[in-house]
């Protein structure tokens, strides 16, 4: 009897990224082809690359490189480049990296597992053109997923593409227009999530809060949520990439009103000087962000607020890096993420005048991070003492830990709780009393007397 032809993923980049990889493994199963872990086990590597900026796409090319590299060593035999980079610089990556046997640009990838089995059948021919992996990504094609995150957590993505036209972005000239999926669909995935054992539902977009407009010229981010948050077995409800334009009333109550919405926000705001705000083409001003990030305090009262900043946009201004300043000391976000700008070929701010010197922009970036430390230290210490739901991921080797997340905590790119190793199961949504905290990571124990 034939072996299953076996695929190993690596996936790169963001979360919207990772529920492709999945979808894409979904396609394999479907056809037969058995997925592996480690890719000293597989046939065929699958590398889904990032595109978003300079780092990240280096990042990209050097996985595959290593990749191929197994393929020199004679067990491996095909190596195939998926995402955005693949997207973006498709034939530089066919001709620049020889090693490659396919690149797919962007689609929903139901083509990849027959490319795989001719590679495996030793077809010669080299897929020297960007193959078309399938159809454009529809509605739909996101179900049946192979899951890569642990049985506490799974990605919805709710939409494809961005309207936005932020002038250091190059994600619309990659994944198009902004196309909402309909409820039916995502409430039919949220199902099949929560049959799974799936606990936490942590929804994503380019910009979630765009959600509907494109089908109903209405924005229904808050009426999907209600929606996904009917989803039987379901407990937390996690909104991600809200854009700072229009954060409707409607949103604020579902996130301060309903049991299941977890009492966090990621809202990147990028900047808050109104002359940066303009020269990014965010469409706001900074009195206007201020008021949305003020707004959440008071409309949803405990909310941790999360956002990422950029420092060193052509033309920022000592003033314009003032204005952050204050911003991280009085604003207090409860989880901050801060890069400094990213050149990048293809948008419109790469040709913008000037441009503030790398050292500049990184040494920005730093402080605003320093300044964060002392800020998200007390954050952090507030939880000493208090007993607080925590959903547990699963077992850290290298801590020799569980770990788990409070409510102020997305996967992967926030804090984490450490748990005993005997606390719970993965998956386990656990009342814990926080013993300890640093800047990072909190201690905690299962509550006593309260549900295991
Ligand atoms: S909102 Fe702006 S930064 Fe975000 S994906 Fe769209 S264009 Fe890019």
């Amino acid at each position: 009897m034939n072996e299953a032809i076996r695929v190993s993923m690596i996936s790169l980049g963001c979360a919207r990224n990772l529920v492709d990889s999945e979808v894409l493994l979904g396609h394999v199963v479907e056809e037969g082809l058995q997925v592996v872990q480690d890719v000293e086990d597989a046939d065929v590597v699958v590398v889904n690359t990032c595109g978003f900026i300079e780092t990240a796409k280096q990042e990209s090319i050097d996985t595959i490189l290593s990749v191929a590299r197994l393929k020199d060593e004679g067990n491996l035999k095909g190596v195939i480049a998926v995402g955005c980079l693949a997207q973006r610089y498709g034939d530089e990556l066919k001709q620049g990296i020889k090693e490659l046997d396919a690149v797919f640009g962007l689609s929903d990838y139901s083509g990849v597992p027959a490319v795989v089995r001719r590679i495996v059948n030793g077809s010669t021919r080299r897929w020297a053109a960007t193959v078309d992996g399938g159809k454009p990504k529809g509605p739909r094609s996101d179900q049946k997923r192979f899951l890569l995150t642990p049985k506490s957590f799974a990605y919805l993505r709710i939409s494809e593409g961005c309207d936005h036209s932020c002038t250091f972005c190059a994600i619309p000239s990659m994944r198009g227009k902004n196309r909402s999926k309909p409820i039916d669909v995502l409430v039919e995935e949220t199902q099949g999530l929560a049959a799974a054992g799936i606990k936490e539902l942590v929804v994503v977009a380019e910009d979630s809060t765009a959600y509907g407009l494109d089908t109903t010229r209405k924005r229904q981010i808050h009426v999907l949520l209600e929606k996904l948050a009917a989803v039987d077995g379901i407990e937390w409800i996690r909104l991600m990439y809200a854009y700072p334009h229009t954060v409707a009333p409607e949103l604020t109550t579902f996130l301060r009103e309903h049991p299941k919405a977890v009492k966090y926000l990621d809202i990147p705001i990028q900047h808050i000087s109104s002359p940066m705000l303009k020269s990014m083409k965010r469409g706001v001003s900074g009195e206007q962000v201020r008021g949305i990030l003020d707004r959440l305090r008071d409309e949803v009262p405990g909310i941790a607020v999360r956002s990422t900043l950029i420092t060193g946009f052509p033309g920022e201004s000592e003033q314009d890096f003032a204005a952050l300043r204050e911003l991280v000391q009085s604003y207090g976000f409860e989880r901050l993420g801060v890069f400094p700008y990213s050149r990048e070929e293809g948008t419109p701010a790469f040709d913008l005048p000037d441009q503030v010197p790398t050292e500049v922009a990184e040494a920005r970036a730093a402080e605003l991070m320093a300044l964060q430390v002392p800020i998200l230290r007390e954050f952090q210490q507030s939880f000493v003492g208090q007993t607080v739901p925590v959903l547990v991921d699963g077992y850290d080797q290298e801590a020799k830990r569980m770990v788990g997340r409070t409510f102020a905590d997305a996967p992967e790119v926030d804090c984490r709780v450490l748990l005993p190793k005997a606390a719970a199961e993965a998956g386990a949504m656990l009342d814990v009393t926080i013993t300890g905290a640093d800047v990072y990571e909190l201690e905690g124990r299962p509550a006593r007397g309260k549900r295991p």
